[in-house]
């Protein structure tokens, strides 16, 4: 891509691979990983003026901004559909930034109960410490939000499709519920991944990423980012990150900038897998669900199917044995690994209830839908007649006991 080409007029894929790019003097066709903490000024005068105020490709100090960082913010910045980006260590450091950065004591924020631990930890411990007052609803009911939501409220927090039990809450009715008060909609977004995202277009002001999972969708490094306007990135976000530490490493970034050229090829390819296994194993005698957002059954399936073009490339099922059944699944998958990371080229299973998701106490594990029984299954990139030979083996193994 030439820099006289308008980025805004090309399509996604082609903006993957081209986006943010900063070619150095040596004309180099794959991005550079600049693995510099810092950066010489030629002058004192420089230095001092830099520190002033840093021009749009000046750079001071690694946890400020780095040129493999920005390549990266810039890329995801223009396939998320916003103005800017920062790119954080690690999902958790996005999230916290997000929140952390614009609220203060004495705020109020809505927030969805089915959370990933961490961002529940956030949310239910530690705001509350520093005086914000959150409020917790069933995401996928719009008369819930609307009951919870205040005039004073300064943020709302959902994922948009729910970990693990996939629940999908709806963007824009949510949007258009905070936006009446004035409120900021903050969106975690890792299920619907950036291919599949609309949420700007519905209406989210700042969409949230864990880049570990389908950004760089090797399972390599942890990363995170913050898409939004100019205004809450730069005049908000970053302030507050690049002074408490959270920035992601010019390494990292250099894997995740790489990992965009292909996202769409691979998150494409692992949703078609994961939708063809979640139909395959609708009925299986040994599963008492499955859940997948574009299945018929899923109870928001109108909506999951309006606001994402694939459903995403993880289904969960539950075994009706339990976790006694749910356990010797697990151990019978020949292919498919136990661990709990997602998006990765390896296909992942999990089990929510005695992992991720122990902390919890039965009765929120009961509202949340996880149950003894669910299995979380991260789809990959082998061959979907492989994957579903090897989970359709484990679950006669499951049911055999
Ligand atoms: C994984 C994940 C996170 C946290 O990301 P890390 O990169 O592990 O810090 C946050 N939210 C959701 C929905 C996730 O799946």
């Amino acid at each position: 891509m030439k820099d006289t080409q308008d980025p805004r007029t090309l399509s996604a894929r082609t903006r993957a691979v081209h986006a943010g790019t900063r070619r150095s003097q040596y004309g180099e066709v794959s991005e550079a990983m600049f693995l510099t903490q810092g950066f010489v000024y030629d002058t004192a005068e420089i230095a001092e003026a830099r520190f002033q105020k840093a021009g749009p490709d000046e750079f001071i100090y690694a946890r400020y901004g780095n040129p493999t960082v920005a390549m990266f913010e810039d890329r995801i910045a223009s396939l998320e559909g916003t103005e800017d980006a920062f790119a954080t260590a690690s999902g958790m450091a996005a999230v916290n930034g997000a929140l952390t950065s614009m609220l203060r004591a004495g705020d109020h924020v809505v927030s969805a109960r089915a959370l990933f631990g961490s961002c529940l930890y956030i949310l239910e411990d530690v705001l509350p410490r520093y005086g914000v007052a959150v409020d917790f609803v069933d995401g996928t009911d719009l008369d819930a939000w609307n009951g919870a939501i205040r005039p004073d409220t300064k943020a709302v927090f959902f994922e948009s499709v729910s970990n693990p039990a996939l629940e999908v809450v709806d963007v824009a009715g949510v949007a258009d519920l905070a936006h009446a008060v004035g409120a900021m909609v903050i969106v975690d977004n890792v299920f619907a991944t950036p291919t599949f995202s609309q949420a700007v277009d519905l209406g989210a002001d700042v969409v949230v990423y864990s880049t570990t999972k389908h950004v760089d969708g090797q399972g390599r490094c942890l990363g995170g980012v913050i898409c939004g306007t100019r205004d809450f990135v730069r005049g908000v976000a970053e302030p507050y990150l690049k002074h408490t530490g959270g920035a992601m490493s010019p390494f990292n970034a250099w894997v995740m900038l790489k990992g965009l050229e292909h996202m769409d090829l691979r998150v494409n390819a692992q949703a078609d897998t994961a939708l063809h296994l979640a139909r395959s194993l609708e009925g299986h005698p040994a599963l008492a669900r499955v859940i997948h957002p574009h299945l018929p059954t899923h109870p928001q399936s109108a909506l999951a199917q309006a606001q994402m073009a694939k459903g995403g490339t993880v289904l969960s099922l539950d075994l009706r044995g339990g976790k006694e059944a749910a356990f010797r699944f697990l151990n019978a998958l020949r292919i498919v690994v136990i661990s709990n990371n997602l998006g990765d080229a390896k296909s992942i299973v999990t089990h929510p209830a005695t992992t991720t998701h122990q902390r919890l106490s039965d009765e929120t594990k009961a509202i949340l839908g996880i149950t003894p029984g669910l299995v979380r299954l991260s789809c990959g990139l082998e061959d979907a007649g492989d994957l579903l030979a090897d989970v359709m083996g484990a679950l006669d193994a499951a049911g055999a006991a």
